[in-house]
């Protein structure tokens, strides 16, 4: 969180710089304070660095200990220094990792000083946005005006809507799942197989009959096999997940086209449409000719992230849904004089006043213009890819450029890439600037060289992944 040191912070760095460092801290090459703690074996230090995720046992080497304090700390002062040494190597560690960030959809640019002195307050927004509870220090009025704002952009009426601000995009669509189901008890959730892995969570905790449905290339999906598969389950309604951009692809349902072919297949009336824009549901409404999420469609809710594109410092979302469908999942709380619609039971009420500020400081105008610098910044690593040989794919709609997975694990580590199988992503997000792209492509272009030994070896084929037209390999390259 944002914040300035509290009274006697020249004290404490004073006192700091006296203090000798734990051990822990010597290696002055070590940058990445969440590795502070040394390895016990070399295999371990192995483990850690394959990042080998070992089911059933977790790998303790990103662990900074609590000590107790001792008897004396509050005299000598040490415990305070110690813990100042820790914070300011961490802090130093957050600037790197932060500068090397391209693989996760979060906008990392923004200024919230201004919201600083708001962390000495526990703000929480327990229970419904739209009805006052018992506990005083929240603050519903900056959510109800974030869900007021979001509901104008989705088209749905203030008295028509309900909502709330949720912990991450994860949250609104377990919720959003969740209201499907309670209108149709029976509904059978179809997503396509490239959804997010929260909604097939979901069905799993809700112990929902779920269809997977094929995509084509681009990641979007598949509305023959839709078809098909709604024809296995004819007799019950039809509960589904439509994608505002996937995660791996930034790939855009053809809400539409859903919608038709529900109608066109004896589902009329029959069906329950909830709207993943985690990642790309505030995106999409500024991108010219995108086709449009709106409740004027016969949709039933929409959730998106706050973390992600609006740049919000802490996680939360965004969850919007209609009114009529509230009251088949709420119930009545009589200790938090409160309706019970959430997911949650606490909410972080810090969340709803940067969202809020964000939303005042750059408005719709504001994120127009940074979705267009998103989408141009992405054609341009798309395109430098491309003059330098390497297969690479980015939908139309999206700013998420795919391309060959890089062949050294601890350059996807430094850029943070995300990777699936063959491929990895960069998400441009509004503080990907050129400069940092350039930074990324001269680092890959020259590794890559060594990598196939300039030429000599030829990279993998990722035909499979991204289509023949996108593929750069020995044999699809014209
Ligand atoms: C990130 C993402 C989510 C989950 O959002 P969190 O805020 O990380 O919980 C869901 N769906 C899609 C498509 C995403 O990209």
């Amino acid at each position: 969180m944002v914040g300035s040191v509290g009274n006697g912070s020249m004290d404490l760095r004073e006192r700091e710089k006296a203090v000798p460092l734990p051990k822990e801290f010597e290696r002055e090459e070590m940058v990445d304070a969440l590795t502070p703690l040394r390895p016990d074996t070399v295999e371990e230090e192995e483990k850690g660095r394959s990042r080998e995720i070992v089911l059933g046992r977790n790998v303790h080497t990103m662990c900074l200990e609590v000590k107790e304090p001792e008897d004396d700390d509050e005299v000598t002062g040490d415990r305070e220094a110690y813990m100042a040494s820790v914070l300011a190597r961490y802090r130093r560690s957050l600037i790197d990792r932060t500068k090397h960030h391209l693989g996760y959809p979060y906008n990392l640019d923004f200024d919230y000083g201004a919201l600083s002195h708001l962390q000495h307050f526990s703000i929480n927004n327990l229970g419904d946005p739209f009805i006052e509870s018992n506990y005083g220090v929240h603050s519903r009025q900056f959510e109800v005006g974030v869900l007021d704002w979001f509901a104008r952009l989705w088209e749905l009426e203030k008295n028509e809507y309900w909502g709330y601000i949720t912990n991450c995009g994860t949250e609104g669509n377990l919720h959003g799942i969740l209201v499907g189901r309670e209108v149709f008890p029976n509904g059978v959730l179809y997503a396509s197989k490239e959804s997010h892995y929260s909604v097939f969570k979901a069905a799993r905790m809700y112990r929902m009959e779920c269809v997977k449905v094929a995509t084509l290339v681009s990641g979007e999906i598949d509305c023959a096999d839709f078809k098909a598969k709604l024809f296995q389950n004819k007799e019950k309604p039809a509960i589904i997940n439509v994608n505002i951009g996937t995660t791996v692809k930034g790939a855009v349902d053809d809400l539409d086209l859903v919608i038709q072919t529900l109608e066109e297949n004896g589902f009329k009336d029959r069906f329950y449409i909830h709207c993943d824009g985690a990642l790309f549901g505030l995106m999409m409404p500024f991108v010219k000719r995108a086709p449009k999420v709106t409740f004027k469609k016969p949709i039933g809710s929409v959730s998106v992230s706050g973390h992600k594109f609006v740049g919000c410092p802490m996680p939360c979302g965004v969850q919007i849904t209609r009114l009529e469908h509230i009251n088949a999942l709420s119930s009545n709380v009589e200790y938090l004089a409160s309706r019970d619609a959430t997911i949650m039971g606490s909410r972080n009420g810090h969340a709803p006043i940067f969202l809020w500020y964000t939303l005042n400081r750059k408005g719709y105008r504001g994120f127009q213009k940074e979705v267009q610098k998103c989408l141009r910044n992405a054609h341009y690593l798309k395109d430098r890819l491309k003059e330098a040989g390497i297969s690479v794919m980015l939908n139309e709609l999206s700013s998420t450029v795919v391309f060959e997975r890089p062949k050294d694990e601890d350059f996807v580590r430094q850029w943070q890439l995300a990777c699936e199988g063959n491929i990895a992503h960069a998400v441009v997000m509004p503080n990907v600037t050129v400069e940092k792209l350039d930074h990324f492509l001269g680092e890959l272009l020259e590794k890559r060289s060594h990598w196939y030994q300039e030429g000599k070896l030829s990279p993998p084929c990722i035909a499979a992944e991204v289509g023949k037209i996108n593929c750069l390999c020995s044999l699809h390259k014209k």
